[in-house]
């Protein structure tokens, strides 16, 4: 198969945003060649086999406000979706407490001393806002704004702190105001006691679609109906990014056996975009690269152990927030979709956030089983002799970090990419934006949209 022409579209990075570009090219007719440095596709929303077992790298369920977003996804799927309600549970003070929160548990399990503090520090902040509407701008700012400071230092501090990697002070707002956008304990409460409160709030919706097959089954799905004009390339990373002037003219990549040199008319990018700029020949100004070496991102392990046992909990995710258990978040994959481990046996998979490089990052795969194990096992989860099987996977970029500030580096960045005429960025990583599965599809497939149009310009006019 000629996948490079000059007039196809070449498509960087072959997870859910760059799958759906080249998904609505080939539909609308336009030549593309997926390049994807990974061994199979999906990125961060794929599925991974071992032996009879499945599982997403952190449990991954759809979600969209939009129509047809939804529909796309479900007419992809060919009806091999499970509509699965959600059941979550916060691990704190050695209990469990239901999430979302209810303010049974969240409010009148803490005690009437720290419930009448917190319910005091929320209407102080109320107060506050009466006279005038602060500026948030780091997430300590706005979540103490929306919850109070009792609430913020139960409930929102140490798990934050353990996602990012950062103090709450200088983690940005942005993350969480738009993470939780419409959520206040206000709402939390109306939410827990009515259950429709007028408003969805996201973080709070109680069913998600799940296909049968674990998360990984979108991109397949993407993937093959690509392949029956175009090419998916796996195990084929780009090296290069050749441009002349504002015009990209060719890329290189390499795959264990040989070298690519890709020409095209159009490039999508969807691999991180710190990378992206590493890889432009000549290279940016160096002003662009150091304000791009302030962007940084970060990482995660997923330690997963079979049992041998039917199921250990019915829970979707199980959060653990205090720092003293280095886990960050614990799924058990049947509880999604029972096709995801054989009949009798179970699995749980656990989160690990963690910069590449750091103590977690670099334990050996042995130290991180024994680890999570130990703590599964001081959860009441499992017992250790149950434990059948492991397997440890190494997630590079997986959340883009918003450090107060970032936005003055990224922007800098960005503008200067807006120079390259045929160059276009998008996905998670691709665009350093805290986007979900849903979002990401959605980048994808605005860009096609804009080069089918612009394409269908040049050839009228
Ligand atoms: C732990 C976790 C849980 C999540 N849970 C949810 C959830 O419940 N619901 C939800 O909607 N979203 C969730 N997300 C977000 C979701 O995973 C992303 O929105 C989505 O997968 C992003 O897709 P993407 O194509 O933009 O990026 P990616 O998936 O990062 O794809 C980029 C691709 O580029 C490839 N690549 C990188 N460098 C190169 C190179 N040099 N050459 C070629 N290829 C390259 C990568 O291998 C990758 O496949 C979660 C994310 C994480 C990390």
């Amino acid at each position: 198969m000629d996948f490079s022409r000059n007039d196809s579209t070449i498509i960087l990075g072959g997870g859910l945003a760059g799958l759906s570009a080249g998904f609505s090219l080939v539909k609308a007719g336009h030549p593309v060649a997926v390049l994807e440095s990974g061994p199979e596709v999906g990125g961060l929303s794929r599925t991974i086999r071992h032996g009879d077992f499945r599982f997403d790298l952190g449990g991954h369920r759809f979600l969209t406000n939009n129509i047809r977003t939804e529909q796309f996804v479900k007419d992809l799927l060919r009806g091999q979706y499970l509509t699965v309600p959600r059941k979550s549970k916060i691990y704190m003070n050695g209990k469990f407490f239901d999430y979302p929160l209810k303010p049974s548990n969240a409010l009148f399990g803490l005690g009437i001393p720290t419930t009448v503090k917190a319910v005091s520090d929320y209407g102080k902040e109320k107060i506050k806002k009466l006279f005038a509407s602060p500026e948030h701008i780091s997430l300590e700012d706005w979540v103490v704004a929306h919850f109070g400071r009792t609430m913020f230092t139960l409930y929102f501090k140490e798990y934050s702190e353990k996602v990012w990697g950062l103090e709450c002070g200088n983690i940005s707002e942005e993350w969480v105001s738009k993470r939780i956008d419409g959520l206040s304990l206000g709402v939390a409460i109306k939410n827990a006691f009515f259950k429709f409160s007028g408003r969805r709030v996201s973080t709070l919706v109680d069913k998600f679609i799940y296909p049968t097959l674990g998360i990984g089954q979108i991109s397949e799905r993407l993937k093959e109906e690509i392949e029956k004009k175009d090419a998916v390339l796996t195990n084929t990373r780009v090296s290069r990014i050749n441009h002349r002037g504002p015009v990209i003219t060719n890329i290189i990549a390499d795959n264990c056996e040989r070298q690519y040199d890709v020409k095209g008319s159009e490039f999508i990018s969807s691999i991180p975009l710190t990378n992206l700029l590493k890889m432009l020949d000549p290279s940016p100004p160096g002003d662009i690269l150091d304000a791009a070496s302030k962007l940084r991102y970060r990482d995660m392990v997923i330690v997963t152990v079979m049992i041998d046992k039917p199921r250990v909990s019915d829970l979707t995710w199980l959060y653990l927030p205090e720092k003293k258990m280095p886990l960050g978040r614990v799924h058990e994959p049947k509880n999604w979709s029972l096709h995801m481990a054989p009949e009798g046996k179970t699995h749980v998979v656990s989160e690990y956030f963690c910069f590449k490089g750091d103590s977690i990052w670099s334990s050996t795969d042995e130290e991180l089983t024994s680890m999570t194990v130990q703590q599964l096992a001081k959860l009441g989860l499992i017992e250790m002799d149950q434990v059948i099987g492991n397997c440890v996977i190494r997630v590079p970029h997986a959340y883009p970090l918003f450090e107060v500030g970032y936005n003055q580096y990224y922007s800098k960045v960005v503008e200067y990419l807006r120079g390259f005429k045929n160059l276009h960025i998008i996905g998670r990583s691709g665009m350093f934006k805290y986007y979900n599965m849903d979002s990401a599809i959605e980048t994808g497939r605005d860009v096609a949209e804009i080069i089918i149009q612009n394409s269908r310009f040049i050839i009228q006019g």
